[in-house]
């Protein structure tokens, strides 16, 4: 949180370039900038998690998409592509879910000044066409990601006294922000990081605000938080100030030259939070894999807190050889199964929107319903807990205890899924126990098998003494 260095303008008294602004704590708008902390908060708030997939579909608000070189839009999206692409859409319907607090509240408590009232912005606020912010704000802010959620004044004297900060962030949410944000690329990087032995990650992103006034490049490496701005004090616009382009290559410039000059620049250790865990999910859908997901990745998940189903877009249908076509019940012997993804339709047209074709389940042989052949089969079954029995924790051990969650199958089930609340809190292998930290509460517990069939029950705990 030590400032660096604080350099004045090229002349104080030169009216024509503005000299008596400071740039830092001159206000100026983000543009995409901000838009990690509205992902920051969708974690937290169990929103999205990284591989959560969005809808980024035409809309007139994404009209303004500087940074969006690509085309229109891209269809379909996982949060940590909308975010490093810099999608409008998807961030929008991110801030909608949030509450307590929402963006605009979160920019109130981390000391944004000058903020109008909440009704002012409206949603254009989350894709930086309202709130404005000063350098040394939007520095602080992304300094409270690396400072595990904590916001801390800069200090401009040395001797400063090191004020304890307050909580903007949870440790969690801070954490796999700034993993999203480490997998955006360096453009002028054409190879793969993984064949070099430079291992400084660069958590950033960009921005661009409206009317091309204002192009930021902003992140955090080593020990360092970097903030590049370009743009004209008097406040007017360039279409050359665009982030990407004016900043980013400044930007990297700058990160370059601080590494050649501090050999053997690390950053400091970041031991990964308490409450977080890789979970494995469908590369497609998001959702956790069923039988017939077949690329997987792993995204970071918050246990009991970040949201998740089984995915339910790969389903096998049986198809009649013959015709091709989705065949009827009961099946003959000239059948047979493939898997096919099934998309909502809403989420069908704006692949279609987007140029993006994909493969649908054929038409059914005869005027039958479509069914997925995975719908067949007995559905699992809680054996523990046990229904209507409340459980106890003594008080003295609650840290310890554990009651197993554990479910009959069918013969097909190879895995099951085990939630709380709708919060996915792990795996287990058909016919093996999921052990559970207990924690007092009433709760719904729900088993998924790796085919979408499930059961669900209550269940009580109590602490006594
Ligand atoms: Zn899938």
């Amino acid at each position: 949180m030590e400032v660096k260095a604080l350099l004045g303008s090229a002349d104080f008294f030169n009216a024509e370039i503005e000299g008596q602004v400071n740039g830092v704590t001159a206000k100026r708008s983000p543009g995409s900038a901000l838009k990690p902390f509205v992902y920051a908060l969708g974690v937290e708030q169990g929103v999205i998690h990284p591989m959560t997939l969005l809808k980024d579909s035409p809309s007139p608000m994404s009209s303004f998409e500087p940074e969006n070189f690509d085309g229109q839009f891209i269809g379909p999206v996982t949060a940590k592509e909308a975010l490093i692409r810099s999608r409008n859409i998807p961030a929008i319907s991110v801030a909608g879910k949030l509450s307590g607090p929402n963006f605009y509240e979160f920019l109130k408590m981390a000391g944004v000044s000058g903020l109008k009232s909440e009704r002012h912005y409206g949603p254009s606020l989350v894709i930086g066409g309202g709130g404005e912010v000063t350098m040394e704000e939007m520095v602080g802010l992304y300094a409270a990601l690396a400072n595990k959620g904590i916001l801390r004044p800069l200090r401009h004297v040395k001797e400063a006294a090191f004020p304890a900060g307050i909580r903007l962030l949870s440790e969690e949410a801070s954490f796999i922000t700034l993993e999203m944000l480490k997998d955006n690329p360096r453009l002028d990087q054409r190879y793969n990081k993984g064949w070099t032995s430079d291992s400084l990650p660069v958590y950033w992103k960009t921005g661009t605000s409206y009317g091309f006034r204002d192009a930021w490049s902003v992140g955090i490496f080593g020990p360092y938080v970097l903030a590049v701005w370009i743009g004209n004090f008097n406040g007017e616009g360039n279409p050359a100030f665009v982030g990407v382009r004016a900043a980013t290559p400044l930007f990297f410039q700058i990160i370059d030259s601080v590494k050649a000059q501090q050999n053997g620049l690390a950053e400091p250790m970041r031991p990964f939070p308490e409450n977080i865990t890789k979970v494995e999910v469908c590369s497609v859908s998001g959702g956790l894999p069923g039988a017939f997901c077949k690329r997987k990745k792993e995204t970071w998940f918050i246990p009991g807190r970040s949201p998740i189903k089984v995915c339910d877009i790969h389903r096998e249908v049986v198809i009649s050889d013959k015709s091709g076509l989705t065949a009827c019940p009961p099946y003959s012997d000239g059948t047979h199964a493939e898997v096919y993804e099934f998309w909502p339709s809403d989420l069908l047209k704006i692949f279609q929107q987007a140029g993006i074709p994909r493969m649908t389940p054929p038409e059914a042989e005869r005027n039958c319903s479509v069914t997925a052949a995975s719908a067949k089969g007995i559905p699992p079954k809680i054996t523990t807990p046990v229904a209507g029995l409340t459980y106890t924790i003594r008080s003295s051990s609650r840290s310890h205890e554990t009651i197993s969650f554990l479910a009959t199958t069918d013969a097909d089930a190879h895995e099951v899924f085990w939630f709380l609340n709708e919060g996915f809190i792990g795996r287990s292998k058909s016919g093996s126990p999921l052990y559970w930290s207990a924690s007092p509460g009433r709760y719904v517990v729900c088993v998924v098998d790796d085919l979408g069939r499930s059961d669900a029950r209550e269940l009580k705990v109590a602490v006594v003494q």
